[in-house]
């Protein structure tokens, strides 16, 4: 039966006052002081007027006033709009007023940042720092009950925007049945009450969220990382004895590769997630010999169509691979003309599951074009990513199709070529995109990142590349750069390399 995320917290404050709910730099509150300032939060939010089904939007960097505006929130029966400090300020505007935001919560840094776009009827900052009303003053009296509220599951639990990695984001509307359905799949996963996990992802990201809820929802406890850097992380891990992570695969890279890694303590650690970009088997394997614990990848999307999970350490022959269907997710591939493709050949990924978004918001037609129907009406989410199933139902992610190079006819799929790339050892990584040809349409270009005393260079890595390549794969070009233009979440912008090399012509 449903219970919402606040009342799971309020159950644990009851049967473990003490227990510690979030560690927040040297502040370690514990459940029965979390559950306190979750009321408070509800009932100023109430005080100020907002009513159940309102939308509030958070902009900062991960904080204990993070966590209890957002569990207040929902208290209230309010729904959380997150947004990413990262954005521009012309992207952080659009997303506040597509929101409906009541009121904004920000932190110093992050209001500086917005300036004139940190518009808001009510604002409140985290760290009391001159702009809009302080938190603590605004948060009732300690001791403050607010007026109590029953959830309707069908409620909007929040509003996340995706990454932004193919155009503008959009708004995906989660409703808390979702939310309270996901976390029950999760909870397979070991998330109980011994549960310590470490978040150094930002938490307006779904990635953050698919750890966030279940620690919560099983009374377990979060360890926050404002900034993360990979030293950083391992001295919080030790300290904590952390449990459960959520890493995106440049974090684990940055993490594996200190010269020191073995010497930290990570005992504590039953299982590691990651998700949101391609994760290189090398690195997997890596992860799986030298840091104790499972290791399990996700793939899906904020829109909740088909979710699959590599659990890596029981499947370590599978590592190329995203694993299989999570359970209630439904994962099919398709053609252009919407016919299921057979095993072993390529298709969009389309999915269907209990978790699915109610819709992007504001978007009926992106929804429309989104949601897809079979022949017996069954809605599936078209996931925009290209993959191809092995006998043994292990899915293999290539590309998204907007980044599929078409050359001369033939489809030219960027992670082939990337995965041959990516095996010369002076190659940190690697992207290739599609690049205008007159007289292909498109052509291949590779931009890579060269560890510092590499000994090839531009010119020799693409004949090197180009002779392990089929014909149609040949790279047209090869750039070294510095680093590659990444997301905050950390995924490669393709959409970037592709306005880079155009300026450059
Ligand atoms: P936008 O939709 O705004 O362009 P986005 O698609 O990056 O942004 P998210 O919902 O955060 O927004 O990310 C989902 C996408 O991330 C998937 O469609 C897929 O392309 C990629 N992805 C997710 N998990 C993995 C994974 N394990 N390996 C590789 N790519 C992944
Ligand atoms: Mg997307």
């Amino acid at each position: 039966e449903f219970v919402s995320l606040d009342a799971l917290v309020r159950k644990t404050a009851a049967e473990a006052p003490q227990r510690s709910a979030v560690i927040d730099g040297d502040r370690n509150t514990d459940y029965a002081r979390f559950d306190d300032l979750i009321d408070r939060v509800a009932a100023a939010l109430q005080a100020d007027g907002l009513l159940p089904r309102d939308v509030i939007a958070i902009c900062a960097l991960s904080s204990l006033e993070y966590v209890v505006t957002f569990l207040g929130a929902l208290r209230a029966g309010v729904a959380v709009a997150p947004l990413a400090p990262s954005s521009t300020p012309q992207d952080f505007a659009a997303m506040l007023k597509d929101s409906g935001a009541k009121v904004l919560f920000m932190d110093a840094t992050t209001a500086a940042a917005m300036g004139d776009a940190a518009q808001a009827p009510f604002k409140v900052s985290f760290d009391d720092s001159g702009w809009g009303r302080p938190f603590t003053a605004w948060c009732a009296a300690p001791g403050t009950k607010p007026k109590p509220i029953s959830i309707d599951p069908q409620w909007i639990f929040n509003i996340i925007y995706s990454s932004g990695t193919t155009g503008t984001p959009k708004g995906i509307v989660h409703t808390h049945e979702l939310r309270w359905r996901q976390y029950g799949q999760l909870d397979p996963l070991g998330f109980g009450p011994d549960a310590v996990t470490l978040l150094s992802t930002p938490l307006y990201s779904n990635t953050t969220l698919v750890c966030f809820n279940p620690t919560l929802a099983g009374g377990g406890g979060l360890v926050l990382m404002k900034k993360f850097d990979a030293r950083g992380f391992l001295e919080l891990s030790e300290t904590h004895r952390v449990s459960f992570t959520m890493l995106v695969p440049v974090q684990y890279r940055r993490i594996m590769a200190l010269p020191d890694f073995d010497r930290f303590d990570l005992s504590s650690y039953k299982m590691k997630f990651c998700t949101s970009a391609p994760f290189a088997a090398e690195l997997k394997a890596d992860i799986l010999k030298r840091w104790p614990g499972g290791l399990t990848e996700y793939y899906g999307m904020t829109e909740g169509g088909g979710s699959c999970a590599l659990l890596a350490h029981e499947h370590p022959d599978k590592l190329g691979t995203v694993g299989q269907p999570m359970p209630g997710h439904e994962v099919r591939l398709i053609d252009e003309e919407g016919r299921q493709v057979p095993v072993g050949q390529i298709g969009e990924i389309i999915g269907r599951s209990p978790v699915m978004m109610q819709g992007y918001l504001n978007q009926p037609g992106k929804t429309a074009e989104t949601f897809w129907h079979d022949a017996d009406g069954n809605r599936f989410v078209r996931t925009g990513d290209i993959g191809r199933f092995d006998a043994d139902g292990f899915l293999t992610l290539m590309d998204r199709k907007k980044d599929m190079i078409i050359s001369g006819g033939f489809n030219i799929y960027p992670s082939d070529i990337e995965s041959v790339l990516t095996t010369h050892p002076d190659v940190v990584e690697a992207a290739v995109v599609g690049f205008p040809s007159e007289d292909w349409g498109e052509t291949p270009v590779a931009f890579v990142v060269l560890r510092p005393d590499a000994a090839i260079d531009a010119v020799a890595l693409k004949a090197w590349t180009n002779a392990q390549v089929g014909k149609t794969q040949r790279l047209n070009d090869l750039v070294a750069v510095e680093t590659l233009p990444r997301s905050a979440i950390g995924k490669v912008l393709k959409r970037e390399l592709r306005d880079l090399r155009q300026a450059a012509q």
